[in-house]
């Protein structure tokens, strides 16, 4: 296949009823995961792909399988399954298929858990093309007989790195196993860890590496400063700074549930007392809320009615909403991961961003770790107390700048897998570009 990489969606190849979705959601070009992904998930080839929420990436597979699905009336058995590690995601998921279908009809069920589960039976029975879901429900539903794998010819593993992560290896392999072996994998991940290659040794078949991460890691739009600060004098700094930066929209990162709801409470008690503060709305949302309390929350944070919401790692990944302008680390996060999936929410899609991390002293290994993570240095905000004390080796500083001046590339993935047996598959395309103008 040619290497060019394509700079208008109608480079390629996309039916004319896509073409329309696509201008009406007012989407003018792919992204560069989107260019790269789509060609060759249009040809049937197993993709990994690289790239982290906030880049598009869900269009990446959405578009091609939304592309080759049979209708309904022809298989009313699931044709695609894309499988995300958690509820939040699932529904952003599902919306994207349906906003990328308008102007033909399709089924997009998701399946996750906290939802009816008789109200997702019923529509399978009914005929569904598309499963969104959590592992766990999945699992569900095939145990009970409910959900039937054996029409899929597409299955996507989103966050690949996440759904490991929170242990959900064991029921993704039952569910893969439980898949046509003749069918198509797409893998998306934001890290490629030795676990992530495993598992996309053992599942794909000789697939395509698309490798989006270096560029698109928040870090290059995104201002990213960092507060020292004393743990008493933590909630004082944060009101500072919100009297500072009046944040059009902002999301304040605890580490645990009982920190992310006292600082809610706090600032419920203070903001009000600021002119400039107190028409900020507040919410907060972690692991122990219900779903239909989660989704309330996010749904005012998309419609802008909510300016400032104080959450635990549970939305670091997968929320997307465009319009955050902020993000405050006010606890730092367990791992240098999580660090870049909660800056990742803000600046999405190219817009400007700000994130500050607050650093007590004692935490300078960790900020330290971060900004070889990202292979640069946060800035110093004025803030701080002491900043003379600033928290790193001045080696490590030289390390990081060195690292960034030769652009260090990432460790490369050998696509080949040794030892496995792989499944053979004669034809890859599933659809011409003429068979998907008539069919759809
Ligand atoms: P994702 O990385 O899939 O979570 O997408 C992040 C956001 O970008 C979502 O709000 C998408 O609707 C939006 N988006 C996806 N592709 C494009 C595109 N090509 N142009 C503009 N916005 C896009």
């Amino acid at each position: 296949m040619e290497t060019k990489i394509a700079e208008s969606f109608q480079e390629l190849g996309l039916s004319s009823i896509m073409m329309k979705a696509l201008g009406k959601l007012g989407y003018e070009a792919p992204s560069p995961i989107q260019a790269q992904v789509i060609p060759w998930a249009l040809q049937g080839y197993d993709v990994i792909g690289q790239a982290r929420t906030g880049t598009g990436k869900t269009a990446s597979f959405a578009i091609p399988i939304l592309e080759q699905l049979d209708p309904l009336r022809e298989n009313s058995k699931p044709q695609a399954i894309v499988l995300v590690p958690t509820r939040e995601l699932a529904a952003q998921v599902h919306g994207e298929f349906v906003k990328l279908a308008e102007g033909c009809p399709t089924s997009v069920l998701e399946v996750a858990g906290g939802k009816h589960m008789e109200k997702q039976t019923k529509r399978l029975q009914q005929g569904v093309q598309v499963v969104v879901g959590t592992p766990g429900r999945v699992i569900d539903h095939i145990q009970r007989g409910t959900l039937s794998l054996s029409r899929i010819w597409c299955v996507v593993l989103d966050e690949a790195d996440r759904m490991l992560d929170i242990g959900f290896r064991p029921d993704i392999e039952r569910i893969l196993r439980r898949c046509p072996e003749h069918r198509q994998t797409l893998l998306l991940s934001a890290t490629l860890a030795d676990e992530v290659k495993e598992l996309a040794n053992r599942y794909l078949f000789e697939p395509v590496h698309v490798d989006c991460s270096k560029k698109d890691m928040s870090v290059d739009t995104i201002e990213q400063r960092y507060l020292t600060v004393a743990p008493e004098r933590k909630f004082e700094t944060l009101i500072a700074l919100l009297r500072r930066e009046v944040p059009p929209q902002t999301i304040i990162f605890c580490r645990t549930k009982l920190g992310t709801a006292k600082l809610h409470n706090q600032l419920e008690k203070r903001l009000y007392q600021y002119p400039e503060l107190k028409h900020l709305q507040i919410g907060t949302i972690h692991g122990n809320m219900n779903q239909s309390q989660r989704d309330s929350v996010f749904r005012q944070l998309r419609d802008g009615s909510l300016q400032v919401l104080v959450a635990t790692d549970v939305v670091g990944r997968g929320i997307d909403v465009s319009t955050i302008s902020h993000i405050i680390n006010y606890d730092l996060p367990d791992d240098c991961d999580d660090y870049v999936h909660r800056v990742g929410r803000t600046g999405r899609m190219g817009r400007d961003g700000i994130a500050f991390t607050f650093v007590a002293k004692g935490q300078g290994g960790t900020l330290t770790e971060i900004e070889h993570r990202i292979n640069r240095l946060l800035i110093l905000d004025p803030l701080s107390e002491q900043p003379t004390n600033a928290p790193r080796s001045a080696a490590s500083v030289v390390a990081i700048r060195e690292q960034v001046e030769i652009g260090q590339a990432p460790e490369s993935f050998g696509v080949a897998s040794e030892g496995e047996a792989k499944r053979p598959r004669l034809n890859r395309m599933r659809r011409s570009l003429g068979e998907r103008e008539k069919r759809r």
